[in-house]
């Protein structure tokens, strides 16, 4: 290889991760700025006002099994709630990221797939190389993962009748989801706390320990990703053999031994793509050796497969939730109450016979503010 094409070869290596990094902080901007902008408009709520800051749609990213919920909501019943519709958008749009883009949403999209990174770098500062689980216990706690699924898809897509459905979605607990995820941050308890640490220092000390052995909603994606026609490939004929492509791969697949990466926890970070020596010998494409899709096309791809489903959401009038200010600052106020609570270690659900109690209350009292 000449001098120039080493050159280019290393400056097309600085490109595609440079992409990848550009669009990671570009969402991890969107999602810090709607946590500013969500924090000020619940601090408001708290002192007693209708809120002058408008509630940040995108806040609802964070709520996926209300968004499930609502996706089976809208398949049985045709409607599309107006509770957390933009939560649905997202949801819908990283489910077809997963069917075209495969795992495209872990390494470019998920802020949690960035810190895994970030947490990656501590695992080899301390071990000074990538430490390897191996296949005997990592076979088993990749389970885990889809386990969670399993239960979660059970208990919604199995369980759930349109109108449990229905009841879940209207119910308080599901209208104040989203400030309830808020407090657990910030009115953390000890416990979570704890739980959150021991998630971190196994991140440290197991490399993608969340992402790999416990995220439902990555192995939700990981399966979809099988229907994606967009793989990694090699060119046996170019490949020299030198193995830097397995030795980056943030998930130990031995790409240098396929010729198309078909894995579940392939997250088309391309980083093998990135480092690989030879010219058009490992490439991201629908068929071997035609179509080869340009890493920075892949991008724009993924940033304009969220970008359109945040405007047709909101063109359709299906992204800003129908809940008012007014009756946010009518649950605010009353968060205390048994209603709110959720019912541990059940489907997602709210206490039925507090929030009938309430809802008779209002009825005699005249307020008609809920069905
Ligand atoms: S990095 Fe490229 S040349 Fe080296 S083993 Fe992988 S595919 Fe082959
Ligand atoms: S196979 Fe390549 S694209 Fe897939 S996770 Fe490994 S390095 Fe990333």
């Amino acid at each position: 290889m000449s001098r120039a094409e080493t050159f280019i070869n290393k400056l097309k290596q600085a490109d595609i991760q440079l992409y990848r990094k550009l669009v990671q902080y570009l969402f991890l901007a969107t999602v810090v700025l709607i946590g500013i902008k969500f924090t000020l408009f619940v601090n408001q709520l708290e002192n007693g006002m209708v809120p002058t800051v408008t509630r940040p749609p995108g806040i609802e990213a964070f709520l996926p099994i209300s968004s499930l919920i609502s996706l089976k909501y809208w398949l049985v019943t045709g409607i599309f709630n107006p509770i957390h519709p933009s939560g649905l958008i997202i949801f819908l749009m990283a489910l077809v990221t997963a069917v075209f883009l495969k795992r495209g949403f872990c390494s470019w999209v998920c802020p949690f797939g960035l810190l895994t990174e970030y947490l990656n770098r501590l695992h080899r500062m301390l071990f000074r190389k990538n430490v390897t689980v191996p296949p005997w216990l990592d076979y088993p706690l990749r389970s885990l993962k889809y386990l969670l699924l399993a239960f979660f898809l059970w208990a919604i897509v199995l369980k759930m009748n349109a109108a449990a459905l229905d009841y879940f979605i209207y119910s308080p607990y599901n209208m104040v989801a989203d400030i309830k995820m808020l407090y657990f941050f910030t009115n953390i308890t000890p416990f979570a706390f704890w739980v959150l640490m021991a998630l971190v220092v196994l991140s440290i000390l197991v490399r993608n320990f969340w992402c790999r052995y416990l995220c439902p909603y990555g192995a939700l994606l990981g399966i979809l990703s099988f229907l994606s026609i967009l793989k990694v490939h090699r060119n046996t004929e170019t490949c020299t053999n030198c193995q830097k492509c397995t030795r980056t791969c943030p998930v130990d697949i031995k790409v240098h031994k396929t010729t198309r990466v078909i894995s579940d926890e392939c997250h088309a970070c391309l980083k093998c793509v990135a480092v690989c020596p030879e010219k058009d010998t490992l490439y991201i494409s629908a068929l071997r050796r035609k179509g080869i899709l340009k890493p920075l096309a892949y991008a724009v791809m993924i940033c304009l497969l969220f970008a359109g489903g945040s405007l047709i959401g909101r063109v359709t009038g299906y992204w800003q939730t129908g809940i008012s200010n007014h009756e946010y600052l009518f649950h605010v106020k009353n968060l205390d109450m048994p209603f709110y609570q959720h019912n541990r270690g059940q489907v997602p659900t709210y206490n039925k016979d507090a929030w009938l109690r309430m809802m008779q209350k209002m009825r005699e009292s005249g307020d008609q503010r809920y069905p």
